[in-house]
């Protein structure tokens, strides 16, 4: 596409999925008043994150992108950080025992705000608004107030995606991600599962490993990292009044321009069109991006994305997130991975076992674990036998003890939704079923 990028020119372009604002003067001045705050990354870490994405597409690191659906204003906790953040971390030692090799920490956290919806409408009743889009969109109260969009929102979401950021870099470096205290991760309500044991038995491994490292010589003070981590943060790109006034020119990266509101922005499944607005405005931005590929998904659309997404075949560049349902693995990822292999594209392929899963029982949007991991098990099976490489995971997922998913190893029922169905959006896995998660895959990498 020869067409000149600049951070504004999705605005020429058909969008979907972005509301029209009622007061567009109050919108033109927030986008204004955004376009004055301080970037929230640098362009030297999200060249840092492609480098780790190009391992991973290589096949030697393994990515892990996991967090809630739609982070919320209201569930703005340190403790909801923390325990999500401590989930990850417990994932991802169990991912790094399983394939021996680096795990690249993604976090769908600081900035998971703006949620695409399959209808522009909810009706309750006799009642029609329009539907719940993220909080930093509209509320999710079903009443005409909370449901009309506020560009006010955009300054909120930018405020706490700055400060739940700043709690996951003093996590991340500040000790409580030393591997010295992996015993510590385990959240108490896990304590008394199967899978507690599990974790403590490798935990005990590792302070074993430590012990013998330091006996040779080797400790935080030479090797860094052990006691701190590379942490980055990742949302769906959708919200483009807001990601463009978040947008800079870099002053260290001459030359290129970043999105600075997350390391790794992605584009939802039902904004991929090549020809709209999100592509637009993604393809600009030198970030490494990632793309959800659901089941609709054409070869040659796929492939004509992947040269618009990357068009210098850059590694570590573009990440391709399968979504395909657990059904339809086969049939779907197999003929997409395979062109993408034939052409020569660079990609790294995810696994998302979510979003083509979700059902709905008692009145409830679930999933069902059996199908998240038979997802999981197809994919590897589908990349080896393509010839292609896993190249990780993509999970909706909390560190609470929510109910929103059903099965895993406490056998969660449908009538065991209503005890803690907290989600703002779709369900997510509890730490106990991430932990579970977590093992399974590790079994599959070992494999
Ligand atoms: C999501 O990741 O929350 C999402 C909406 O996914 P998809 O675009 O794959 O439907
Ligand atoms: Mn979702």
């Amino acid at each position: 596409m020869a067409r000149e990028w600049r951070p504004a020119s999705w605005r020429q372009m058909p969008i979907r999925q972005v509301p029209e604002y009622s007061d567009p003067a109050a919108l033109a001045a927030m986008e204004a008043k955004v376009a004055t705050f301080p970037p929230l990354v640098f362009a030297g870490e999200c060249e840092r994150l492609k480098a780790a994405l190009a391992e991973a597409s290589r096949g030697q690191a393994f990515v892990l992108q996991g967090g809630d659906c739609a982070e919320s204003f209201a569930d703005f906790r340190a403790d909801t950080i923390r325990d999500t953040f401590k989930v990850l971390l417990q994932m991802a030692v169990v991912l790094t025992f399983g394939a021996g090799m680096p795990v690249v920490k993604l976090g769908r956290m600081a900035g998971q705000f703006a949620k695409p919806r399959s209808s522009d409408v909810e009706k309750v009743g006799d009642a029609t608004l329009p539907s719940y889009r993220g909080d930093i969109i509209n509320g999710s109260a079903f009443t005409e107030a909370a449901r009309s969009p506020d560009p006010a929102r955009m300054e909120f979401a930018y405020l706490q995606s700055a400060a739940t950021l700043n709690l996951l870099r003093a996590f991340a470096t500040g000790g409580f991600a030393d591997l010295h205290q992996v015993h510590r991760w385990n959240l108490d309500f896990v304590a008394r599962s199967p899978l507690s044991k599990q974790y403590e038995g490798l935990a005990t491994r590792i302070d074993e490993t430590l012990s013998f490292m330091a006996a040779c010589g080797m400790s935080s003070d030479n090797a860094p990292q052990i006691r701190e981590t590379a942490f980055y943060t990742s949302h769906e790109s959708l919200l483009l009044p807001y990601e463009e006034a978040l947008t800079r020119e870099s002053s260290t990266h001459l030359g290129r321009t970043y999105a600075c509101s997350a390391h790794f922005l992605w584009i939802g499944d039902r904004t991929r069109q090549f020809d709209g607005a999100h592509v637009e405005f993604l393809r600009g931005v030198a970030n490494p991006i990632g793309m959800k590929v659901g089941p609709s998904m054409e070869v040659d659309d796929l492939l004509r994305l992947t040269e618009i997404l990357n068009p210098k075949n850059e590694a570590g560049r573009l990440t391709l997130i399968a979504r395909m349902g657990h059904e339809k693995v086969e049939a779907k990822l197999a003929p997409l991975v395979r062109a993408v292999t034939a052409a020569g594209r660079q990609v790294v392929w995810l696994t998302d076992p979510m979003h083509g899963n979700t059902t709905t029982q008692n009145g409830y949007k679930t999933r069902s674990f059996d199908a998240i991991l038979s997802e999981v098990r197809r994919f590897f099976d589908v990349m080896a036998g393509e010839g292609a490489v896993a190249g990780g995971v993509h999970v909706e997922m909390t560190g609470n003890n929510v109910t929103e998913c059903i099965g895993g190893a406490h056998r969660l029922t449908p009538a065991d939704l209503g005890a803690n169905y907290a989600t703002f959006c779709d369900p997510r896995l509890n730490a106990e079923q991430s932990l579970e998660l977590a093992f399974l895959i590790a079994e599959e990498l070992k494999a």
